[in-house]
């Protein structure tokens, strides 16, 4: 039996309006990167992404907000969002990536129709604090806690090459691997000249072995999901990710970046004779 891969896609809902610090992010309002900024996405144009994905085979849909966390007004759109796009293009998992979480908003979030949370840690508890200072990791970590609470699955996962050691890499996860996710989203960091952090030195088989040490780790895991930063990452190496242990990957674009066509990726999983993941349980390791 080949291979299936669960493809996901991201849908930035509300984009570059955040108020935090990490030096990572070009949605945060301090480090003035030269993106796409607006508070809600029309409704109408998230439908429409919402079908071209299925179409191009995503099960995954994810529902992203630029901010530290929901608040009222927020929740109240991904709320909409999520009805909308469930009662349209009902085949599609829905997960929303809306920051710092209580379970009250989550289990709000779960009754507009939303099957699943992201929120990354990141990187480790100790490295932390070097590239965000205006919310803490615990945080970060007490809001995974929350959604696994709330009956939501867990989606959560990190960025490598943010300057972090070895060590730290292996704290993350550790630390992932205690908050049980279903799917491990691993993104690689894709340097923009507005922020502050040097552009990543991690090189291409480096990557692919922290996608094998991922999958090792997150054994349980159902996915390891190849996120932001593959293209610029792995270049025309892409295909070799899946032999290191990714099983899942975002098509379509990034937050702020350009992926590439859906139709090289489809034709890459093709050449590779894997199938695409028409289930959740099609997905699994
Ligand atoms: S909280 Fe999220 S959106 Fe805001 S700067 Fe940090 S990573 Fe970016």
């Amino acid at each position: 039996m080949s291979k299936k891969i669960f493809l996901c896609s991201i849908c930035n809902i509300n984009s570059g309006t955040c108020n935090e610090d990490c030096q990572f992010c070009s949605q945060s309002v301090k480090y003035s990167a030269n993106i796409e900024r607006y508070k809600q996405k029309p409704i109408e144009a998230i439908l429409e992404e919402a079908r071209s994905v299925e179409r191009a085979g995503a099960l995954g849909f994810c529902l992203v907000t630029s901010a530290k966390g929901l608040n009222e007004t927020t929740l109240k759109f991904v709320c909409e969002v999520a009805t909308a796009v469930k009662k349209e293009v009902p085949r599609l998992r829905l997960i929303a990536c809306n920051g710092t979480a209580t379970l009250e908003q989550l289990l709000i979030l779960k009754e507009s129709g939303v099957d699943a949370y992201n929120h990354n840690l990141e990187s480790s508890r100790e490295y932390y604090p070097q590239i965000c200072t205006s919310h803490s990791w615990q945080e970060r970590y007490e809001t995974c806690e929350n959604v696994t609470r709330s009956g939501l699955k867990l989606i959560s996962g990190g960025i490598f090459g943010l300057g972090e050691s070895q060590e730290d890499r292996v704290s993350m996860l550790n630390s992932l691997k205690e908050l049980k996710p279903i799917s491990v989203p691993i993104n690689f960091y894709h340097h923009n000249e507005a922020l502050p952090l040097k552009p990543s030195e991690l090189s291409v088989d480096e990557a692919l072995s922290l996608i094998t040490l991922t999958r090792s780790i997150l054994s349980e895991s159902d996915r390891i999901m190849i996120a932001g930063g593959r293209e610029s990452m792995f270049g025309n190496r892409q295909n070799e990710i899946f032999k290191a242990g990714a099983n899942s990957i975002v098509i379509g674009n990034y937050l702020t970046t350009l992926g590439r066509e859906c139709d090289r990726d489809l034709e890459m999983l093709r050449s590779l004779n894997f199938d695409i993941a028409t289930s959740p349980q099609d997905g699994k390791k």
